[in-house]
């Protein structure tokens, strides 16, 4: 007789969530985690980038203070502090995790997780016998393999520096690469951001990634497009030297690469039980998040699905439900809004312009650039951009971005709206906050 009802590999966002829930379900739950409870986001990635986020933002308030009639003295920045208050936090999540799962009652394993065959886990010296198991192993940074790879970083060292570089070059053009352009910027490390393509953040609405990209450059980041990394040397002086495919050469202190994840699967076995992979290393799941053997589930970025945490939860609560909690349901992967947490950050959920006008026969678009209300007395030259894309047989909202202060904050109400269904009458209807950055989401009148 299987020993557990459930085993969950990997104790991330997803995992713990499946694990926890399904417990609560009484289900009789093992997990197993070789790194820390809290996975990527928590440990090493959304976290403790968000409070770098902030650290790094402090630069900007305290100047802009200045035209409100603050007198300050700054003193510098201290990389070291930031990434002790930074550890304690983490700390103090990572038990907040391992205390969720032992108070539902889910045995908890430190060690890597392997099948040895689609009813037996093996992890260290253990092999526990299981009716299901569950894979939510996450993903890992992804390194081309070019001449002197080693000498960079990922997002995974990026967290633990010893000490802040003084000249930053970030390679790639996604979330990670934009986020720590940023932080790096803000804290006054010299950054040049490189990307391989013609613009930033691809599949991103094209106005938002050509409005963010002229943002961060007037904040200081050198921006170098259409161009990459071919080969980097450690210098004696302990810097890298960086040659770029267009022959150019660059001295920095760090070459941080965010160039994308892949799915965690290599120490799994996964053939033991015959569990099938996709092209690019992901477990292939159905609807109900069930692998091609029966009792095998996956769950989270090891998936490929979407890339987020809230996704990854989703995901293994509605796993949880439906096979322990005898509630069918399904995660919907529909309007799921999403933040880069840039400077100024960006929030989007729905359609951008491109893929709407693929999707529907007549599309209108709104969209509004201007200076908040803020920066009207301070010398900061920032400007946000609003954008709402409506399918104009239905009136329905099918998309809406923006890049500015607060985007994540304003976005998430606006996903709401638009995942009930909201036209574009209703947000013409709906009373602004004034004076907000948000109302302006509610008197865009003029069609672009
Ligand atoms: P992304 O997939 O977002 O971006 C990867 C970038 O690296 C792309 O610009 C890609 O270029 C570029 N790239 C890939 N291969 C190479 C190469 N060989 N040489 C040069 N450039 C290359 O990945 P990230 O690493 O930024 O983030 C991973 C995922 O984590 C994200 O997709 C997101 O889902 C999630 N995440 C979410 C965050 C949030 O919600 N705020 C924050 C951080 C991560 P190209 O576009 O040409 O393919």
């Amino acid at each position: 007789m299987a020993r557990y009802d459930l085993v969950v590999i990997g104790g991330g966002s997803g995992g713990v969530r499946a694990a926890r829930i399904a417990a609560s379900h009484g289900a009789k739950v093992a997990i197993c985690e070789e790194y820390r409870y809290g996975g990527t986001c928590v440990i090493r990635g959304c976290v403790p980038k968000k409070m770098m986020v902030y650290a790094s933002h402090f630069a900007e308030e305290f100047h802009d203070s200045a035209s409100y009639g603050w007198s300050t003295t700054i003193n510098g920045f201290d990389w070291s502090t930031l990434i002790a208050n930074k550890d304690k936090e983490i700390d103090r999540l990572n038990g907040i995790y391992i205390n969720l799962l032992k108070n539902a009652g889910v045995e908890i394993f430190h060690g890597t997780g392997s099948l040895v065959d689609n009813k037996t886990v093996k992890i260290g010296d253990d092999e526990i016998t299981t009716d299901k198991i569950l894979i939510a192993t996450g993903g890992n940074p992804y390194m081309p393999p070019i001449d002197g790879i080693e000498h960079a970083i990922t997002s995974n060292e990026v967290f633990h520096l010893e000490s802040q570089p003084q000249s930053a070059l970030v390679v790639g053009g996604g979330y990670i690469a934009v986020e720590f352009a940023g932080i790096f910027n803000g804290i006054g490390t010299e950054t040049t951001l490189i990307y391989r393509g013609d613009q930033i953040l691809r599949g991103f609405d094209q106005d938002i990634r050509d409005h963010l990209a002229q943002e961060i450059v007037k904040k200081g980041i050198s921006l170098e497009l259409n161009n990459n990394v071919a080969s980097i040397t450690l210098l004696e002086n302990d810097k890298r030297r960086v040659t770029f495919t267009n022959g150019d050469v660059k001295d920095v202190d760090c070459v941080l690469f965010a160039t994308g994840r892949t799915p965690s699967t290599d120490s799994l076995t996964l053939a033991n039980a015959g569990v099938v992979l996709g092209r690019k290393g992901e477990i292939i799941v159905d609807a109900y998040s069930r692998t091609n053997i029966e009792n095998i589930f996956a769950v989270g970025d090891v998936t490929d699905r979407i890339a987020l945490t809230p996704v990854a939860t989703m995901e293994g609560h509605a796993f949880a439900d439906t096979f322990f909690g005898g509630m069918e349901r399904l995660a919907d992967h529909d309007n799921v809004p999403s933040a880069v947490f840039s400077q100024p950050p960006v929030g989007s959920v729905g359609l951008s312009t491109e893929q709407a006008k693929k999707a529907f026969k007549n599309i209108d678009t709104y969209t509004s650039e201007f200076k908040i209300l803020k920066h009207t007395l301070t010398e900061n030259s920032e400007r946000t951009m609003m954008k709402l894309i409506v399918d104009a047989d239905s009136d329905k909202v099918v998309g809406a971005h923006m890049v500015g202060p607060d985007a994540a904050e304003i976005m998430q109400g606006i996903a709401i709206a638009i995942k009930a269904g909201a036209t574009k009458t209703h947000f013409n209807s709906t009373v602004g906050i004034h004076p907000s950055t948000a109302e302006e989401f509610c008197t865009m009148r003029n069609k672009d």
